[in-house]
C-alpha cells in the first residue's frame, strides 16, 4: 500500500471540532488508497501549560520528569483522534513513542532520534489497520525513560516517520496554506510560495520562522522526503500549500526567497580585552562548555591593527545568543574573569534586539545584496548593530522596537510580494 505522513499542529487539534475536521482530512486519504501515518501535536497551548506546570511546582527541576509531563500533552491528542477515526468506522489505533517504540537519545527535552523500528506498525498495517496515530515530540531514551524532541518537535517526527517508512510525502497540516515570503502575520504583503528549496526552509527555519522545527528541514533534506506545507483549515488537493524540495526543482527562483525574524535574541559586549592569541578561545570556550549556543560574533580592530608598535593593545568583543541563555553567558564569563582566564573592564547586556535576515540561493551568484538590504534598512532609520552573512544569507542585529517596520523594509526593497 503506498503510504502517506500527516502532520497535525497544535491549532489544527485545538478541539473536538477540530480533531474531527483533522480525522475528515485523514479519512480522505484513505479512501484514495493510502495508509496513513498521523502525528499529532498537542492541543494548542497544552504545552505550554505543562511547562508552566512544571516550572511552578521546581525550579531546578528533573529533566526527566519535565520530559514526563510535557510528553503528555501528545498522548491525549493521539488517543482522541485514534478514536475519532474509530467513529468514522476507520480501523485506527493510537501509539505513544515508547510503543513504537521511537528510540531516541537522552538528551532530555533536546532529543535526536536514534532508531523507529517498523516491525509493530508494519504488523498493524497487515492486520488491515489503517492508521496510525502516532504521538508527536516524544520518544523513549536508551535507559527506558520518556524523551522530548525540542519545541515544535512534531514536525521532525513527522519528517522521522516518513524517511522510516518510505512514505509517498510527509504533509504537514497546519494554521497557515503554506510557506510565506515573511510570517503572514507580520506582513500582509508576505506571499505564499508553491515551492521552496530545502536549503532556504533550513536557513529561513534555523533565522526564526517557525513554521517547520530546523531540525525536520534537516532530517528531509537528508533522506530526500517531500515535504509539504499545507492548511488544516482549508479545502486541500494535490497541489496546495507549499512544497519543500531541491533546488533543481524550482523553475524561477528570485535572488532573496524569504525574509526571517527572531525576537528571541541578545547581545554581549566585553569591553577591553586583550588583544592577543588565544582570547577568542578563552571567552568562547566557557560558553560553550556552559552551553550558550553563541550566533553572531563581532571583534574590533584595535591599535595594533594599525602598526605592531602596541604589546598591550586591547580591543572589545560583540556576540548574540538566544536571550534564555543570557544568565549563563554572563556568569560563564564572570567565572573566567575572576579565574583569570580572561579580562575585561565592563560586561554588557542588550536584551532589547531582534535579528532580521534575508535568505535565498540566488545569493550565491548575485552580488550587491548587502548594499540593498543596508540601503533599506538605512531609509527607515534602523541601526544596524551586528551583521553576519553566509553564501545564502544575510542577518542583521537591530533594536527589537524597529523589528516589523524592518521585516517590511526588506520585503519591500526585494519585490517580495511579486511573483
Ligand atoms: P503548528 O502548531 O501547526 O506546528 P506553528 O505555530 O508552529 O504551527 O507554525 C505555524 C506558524 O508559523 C504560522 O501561524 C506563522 O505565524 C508562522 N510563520 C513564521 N514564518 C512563516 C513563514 N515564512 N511562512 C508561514 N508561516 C510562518
Ligand atoms: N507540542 C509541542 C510544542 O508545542 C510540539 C509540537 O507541537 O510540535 O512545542
Ligand atoms: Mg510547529
Amino acid at each position: 500500500m503506498p503510504l502517506l505522513v500527516m502532520k497535525f499542529g497544535g491549532t489544527s487539534v485545538a478541539d473536538l471540532a477540530r480533531i474531527e475536521n483533522a480525522a475528515l482530512k485523514v479519512q480522505k486519504e484513505v479512501e484514495r488508497g493510502y495508509d496513513v501515518i498521523v502525528i499529532v501535536s498537542a492541543m494548542s497551548g497544552k504545552t505550554n501549560e505543562l511547562v508552566g506546570w512544571v516550572e511552578g511546582t521546581s525550579k531546578l527541576y528533573d529533566a526527566r520528569e519535565y520530559d514526563a509531563v510535557v510528553a503528555s500533552g501528545e498522548n491525549v491528542t493521539a488517543g482522541l483522534m485514534a478514536l475519532r477515526l474509530q467513529e468514522m468506522g476507520i480501523p485506527a489505533r493510537s501509539w505513544q513513542g515508547w510503543q513504537v517504540p521511537i528510540n531516541t537519545t537522552a538528551a532530555h527535552s533536546a532529543a535526536r532520534f536514534v532508531s523507529i523500528p517498523r516491525d509493530n506498525l508494519d504488523a498493524k498495517f497487515r492486520e488491515g489497520f489503517k492508521v496510525a496515530v502516532v504521538a508527536g515530540f516524544q520518544g523513549i531514551s536508551p535507559e527506558g525513560r520518556v524523551t522530548t524532541l525540542g519545541r515544535g518537535g512534531s514536525d521532525t517526527t513527522a519528517v522521522a516517520f516518513a524517511a522510516a517508512f518510505g512514505a509517498e510525502r510527509c504533509d504537514i497540516y497546519t494554521d497557515v496554506d503554506g510557506v510565506y515570503t515573511t510570517d503572514p502575520r507580520v506582513s500582509d504583503k508576505a506571499r505564499k510560495l508553491n515551492k521552496i528549496a530545502f536549503e532556504e526552509m533550513l536557513e529561513l527555519a534555523s533565522l526564526g520562522a517557525k513554521v517547520l522545527q530546523t531540525r525536520s528541514v534537516e532530517l528531509a533534506m537528508r533522506y530526500k522526503v517531500r515535504l509539504r506545507v499545507l492548511s488544516s483549515f482549508e479545502d486541500t488537493d494535490e497541489n496546495s500549500g507549499t512544497l519543500v524540495c531541491d533546488e533543481e526543482e524550482i523553475m524561477e527562483s528570485k535572488v532573496v526567497s524569504g525574509v526571517a525574524f527572531s525576537r528571541e535574541e541578545a547581545k554581549i559586549t566585553l569591553f577591553t580585552i586583550e588583544d592577543r592569541p588565544g582570547v577568542a578561545q578563552a571567552i568562547f570556550g566557557p560558553l560553550a562548555e556552559a552551553g550558550v549556543n553563541v550566533d553572531m560574533i563581532v571583534q574590533n580592530i584595535s591599535e595594533k591593527d594599525y602598526d605592531d608598535s602596541h604589546p598591550g593593545a586591547v580591543t572589545d568583543m560583540t556576540f548574540s545568543c538566544p536571550i534564555n541563555q543570557v544568565e549563563r553567558a554572563k556568569k560563564a564569563m564572570e567565572d573566567a574573569r575572576a579565574s583569570g582566564l580572561i579580562k575585561y573592564d565592563e560586561l554588557i547586556i542588550d536584551t532589547d534586539v531582534a535579528k532580521v535576515s534575508v535568505v535565498g540561493i540566488g545569493m550565491r551568484s548575485h552580488a550587491g545584496v548587502a548594499a540593498r538590504m543596508f540601503k533599506a534598512l538605512a531609509n527607515e532609520g534602523v541601526n544596524i548593530k551586528v551583521i553576519s552573512t553566509s553564501e545564502i544569507k544575510i542577518s542583521v542585529l537591530i533594536d527589537r522596537k524597529y523589528m516589523e517596520l524592518a521585516v517590511q523594509a526588506l520585503h519591500d526593497a526585494f519585490e517580495l510580494d511579486k511573483a
